[in-house]
């Protein structure tokens, strides 16, 4: 399969290039050439299938040409040695739970999926790569974690200082070996933009191989389509088949993305809800066909604090550029840090179910959006313990328990390079890396 670049000024790639290069060189984002629909008996008898299987089948549709089939099957069924089950909250609105993986959040499967590709390809080029990944609280674990120890791969997180709640910064600041955490004085999109320039200066990617681990790289965006596959197969075991709205709480618009892939693969969702905290920039081009980017404000759902979503370059692609297509498929919701508290002490109230405020986001656009017959999915992109003191502070001190595998993570060390958000300097901090 070919991958082609959103700006289209450049010629195709393999998905060997597009997996290590991350952005392409025009600066677009890489896009499979084709998406192959699933035919209509597979989704007859999907819920007879696991997540393991499910996913194995999306995966052959994009990555099948490029990887052996046994070596994609070892893959798939590593990277997802968790489940994401749906979970009834109430009436007609279920959970998809993202956060049963190593780092607790959503993004553990595209970055287990990327390391174990990326691996595979380094294997076969005894190459040497640099990954660089921006993050506003989530990724960087989920990739540090997927990528630790992984030979022949050197990984550089780049957050923004005081913007992390304290168990995301844990995660990615204290593993050492292979991982460097970089502390940028600066917000997310600055981080964002270090690394986009890092990939675009040539003395760099002379003196060293680079690479993104953020939802732009195809290898981290595309297997998020699996589990959109396995949400539904486990409503239809719970009697679900028609009239299903997917509700994403979104900041780079990646996971969003992949549920669009997903729908033009066949899977029948009637349409996406992209759910916004006040970085309500895709919410205002769904009303009015402008989109424009500004900077990004902190929120109490900071994984969703982007002022310029990257994928949204994917999205317009996708659709030709037709906000009619675009508006006709996915529904704009946005919610202030106020309403996002109300809704995490609401559902927790009268259904026993802990949000993250994520989540909270995601479950209130749903409730807003859903016609009576409809059902309702949101996406649970983090446990709540990940953030313990806002989830705290509106249903009590002590009711998010915080799980085993986070207390691990909080009796580390934390480690980092301080650096500012000027791009010189974090040229410089790289190019003494390889000196
Ligand atoms: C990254 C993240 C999001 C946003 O996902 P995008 O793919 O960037 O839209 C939402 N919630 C959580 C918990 C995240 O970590």
């Amino acid at each position: 399969m070919k991958y082609y670049s959103t700006n289209k000024s450049v010629p195709e790639v393999s998905l060997m290039e597009a997996v290590t290069k991350g952005l392409a060189a025009d600066k677009g984002l890489f896009m499979p050439e084709r998406i192959d629909k699933f035919p209509a008996e597979f989704f007859e008898n999907i819920h007879k299938l696991s997540f393991q299987e499910i996913a194995f089948e999306v995966a052959k549709k994009f990555f099948g040409e490029d990887v052996p089939e046994q070596t994609l099957k070892e893959i798939v069924y590593d990277t997802l040695n968790f489940d994401c089950p749906v979970v009834h909250v109430n009436d007609n609105i279920y959970s998809l739970e993202l956060f049963h993986g190593p780092t607790l959040a959503f993004k553990d499967v595209g970055g287990r999926f990327m390391a174990r590709l990326l691996g595979y390809f380094l294997k076969e080029n005894n190459e040497e790569v640099n990954v660089l990944v921006a993050t506003s609280g989530d990724t960087g674990s989920a990739v540090a974690n997927g990528f630790l120890k992984v030979p022949g791969i050197r990984v550089f997180v780049l957050y923004p200082k005081g913007l992390v709640s304290e168990i995301q910064e844990k995660q990615f600041t204290t593993l050492g070996n292979n991982i460097t955490a970089l502390e940028i004085d600066g917000t997310f999109d600055d981080c964002q933009r270090l690394v986009k320039s890092a990939f675009m200066d040539r003395e760099l990617n002379e003196a060293m191989v680079l690479t993104s681990a953020n939802s732009i790289n195809v290898a981290r965006f595309l297997p998020q389509a699996f589990y959109y596959f396995n949400a539904y197969a486990r409503l239809r075991e719970q009697g679900v088949e028609n009239d299903i709205v997917i509700a994403v709480p979104s900041g780079n618009f990646g996971n969003l993305t992949a549920g669009l892939f997903a729908k033009r693969m066949g899977l029948p969702v009637k349409r996406f809800v992209a759910a916004n905290n006040e970085n309500d920039i895709v919410y205002q081009y769904l009303q009015n066909g402008k989109y424009e980017p500004r900077p990004s404000i902190a929120t109490i759902a900071n994984a969703m604090d982007v002022g310029d979503p990257s994928n949204f370059a994917r999205i317009l692609d996708l659709y030709n550029h037709s906000h009619a297509a675009i508006a006709t498929d996915m529904k704009g919701y946005r919610y202030s840090d106020a309403e996002i508290r109300q809704t995490i002490g609401e559902v927790y109230l009268n259904y026993g179910y802990t949000c993250d405020p994520h989540g909270a986001v995601g479950y209130r656009a749903l409730e807003e959006d859903l016609q009576e017959y409809e059902t309702g999915v949101f996406l649970e992109t983090a446990h709540p313990a990940k953030f313990t003191a806002t989830v705290e502070a509106v249903i009590g001190e002590g009711n998010v328990p915080l799980p085993v595998k986070l207390a691990e993570f909080m009796k580390g060390e934390k480690r980092s390079v301080k650096l500012g958000k000027d791009f010189e300097g974090f040229k410089k901090f790289l190019l003494n890396k390889v000196s």
